[in-house]
């Protein structure tokens, strides 16, 4: 079966990991058709907006969309009628109504030296953080005046549920736990939140062992014994908070891949974590394993091709334990050198 997936390379490091990362996709032998599209402040300045209505119809009808990143000094403004590259970023989750943000955390062997916390604190560590991305606090309405403001947080239990299901469904293919984060004993969003998850559980997923973590705890447990978790699943700025102290337990930006999910059957963006690194741009030195990553994610939850994903991940891995070392990893390796060790494992 073929597969479209939309490549949005972006700004700064974005075309130079994206190249290789079609490289090593086109190596696996599947059958792919690739299509690349202006993104970002490339587009701002092609097309005067950072995501074009013909670039969204293109995702819209794609398999798949990997992104790499945007941004960068040049389109850096605060006057607000200017365009931004974020922009581009909200318009593909609006218009692509992505709901789930997933960010697996699974630190690397080879890498353990890197994380901040200790190496028996951080063995054992394989988790997935699920965000629910379009409710909650962000979104509400706000109010402002002089001497008070206010934003509200609002939760519809279909919004919850559908979120609900996403880490039930991804518990089955794990180890079968899902720690649902909330603050049920103050916030209201929170009890409806606990109420809804825990009747979906009922009704559906009795083979998934189910926890409530109340979030404060849950952010010490994440540095205290971070592999006690299997999946984490909260609500929108809850989440915000706990992907990013989860990310860091990796010790380094340019390893992590996160997927963005909407109803089944919708295609999915998947992106590095790490932004447009406008400092290293253009000298061949950026770390493409976050964007391999990503791709992985984009084969086993975009595409569902579990054996392929597993491969790019083994790939990556094994040529870290090999020595491989980019220069954000302490090393020397260009962005060539690494996409050739990769591959050479592939
Ligand atoms: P950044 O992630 O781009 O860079 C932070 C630091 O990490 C820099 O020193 C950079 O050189 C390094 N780094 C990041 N990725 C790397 C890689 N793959 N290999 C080697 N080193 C890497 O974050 P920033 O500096 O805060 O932001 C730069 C631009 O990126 C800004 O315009 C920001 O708005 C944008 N940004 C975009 C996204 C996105 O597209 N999703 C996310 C974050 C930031």
């Amino acid at each position: 079966m073929s597969h479209t997936i939309v490549l949005l390379p972006g700004d700064g490091i974005g075309p130079e990991i994206t190249a290789p990362t079609v490289t090593l996709l086109e190596r696996l032998g599947l059958d792919l058709r690739f299509e690349e599209h202006r993104f970002g402040g490339a587009a701002i300045d092609a097309d005067g907006a950072a995501l074009t209505d013909d670039t969204l119809a293109a995702c819209a009808n794609a398999d798949a969309v990997l992104l790499a990143a945007v941004g960068g000094p040049k389109w850096d403004s605060t006057d607000p009628q200017r365009p931004r590259p974020e922009q581009g970023l909200l318009g593909l989750r609006k218009g692509l109504g992505l709901y789930a943000n997933l960010r697996p955390v699974k630190p690397i062997p080879a890498l353990s030296a890197a994380s901040p916390l200790k190496g028996e604190v951080i063995a054992g560590t394989d988790l997935l953080v699920i965000r629910e991305l379009t409710g909650g606090i962000y979104f509400g309405e706000k109010t402002r005046t002089a001497t008070q403001a206010s934003d509200l947080c609002t939760y519809t239990a279909a919004e919850i549920e559908r979120i609900a299901r996403v880490a039930f469904e991804a518990a089955r293919g794990r180890s079968g736990r899902v720690a649902s984060v909330d603050k049920a004993n103050v916030l209201e969003t929170s009890r409806l939140w606990r109420e809804v998850v825990h009747t979906l559980h009922a009704a559906e997923y009795g083979d998934i062992e189910l926890t409530d973590v109340l979030v404060d705890n849950a952010a010490m447990q994440l540095v205290s014994h971070p592999s006690g978790f299997d999946v984490l699943v909260t609500e929108n700025m809850f989440g915000d908070i706990l992907s990013d102290e989860a990310a860091t337990l990796t010790g380094s930006i340019g390893m992590l891949p996160s997927a963005s999910l909407g109803a089944p059957g919708a295609p999915g963006v998947f992106e590095p974590v790490h932004g447009s690194a406008p400092d290293i741009a253009g000298q061949g030195v950026a770390n493409p394993l976050a964007m391999f990553l990503s791709a992985a994610l984009l084969l086993r939850h975009g595409l569902g091709l579990e054996d392929p994903a597993a491969a790019v991940e083994s790939a990556v891995h094994q040529a870290l334990a090999d020595g491989l070392r980019t220069r954000d990893l302490g090393g020397s390796a260009s962005t060539a050198q690494a996409a050739q060790a990769v591959l050479a494992h592939l």
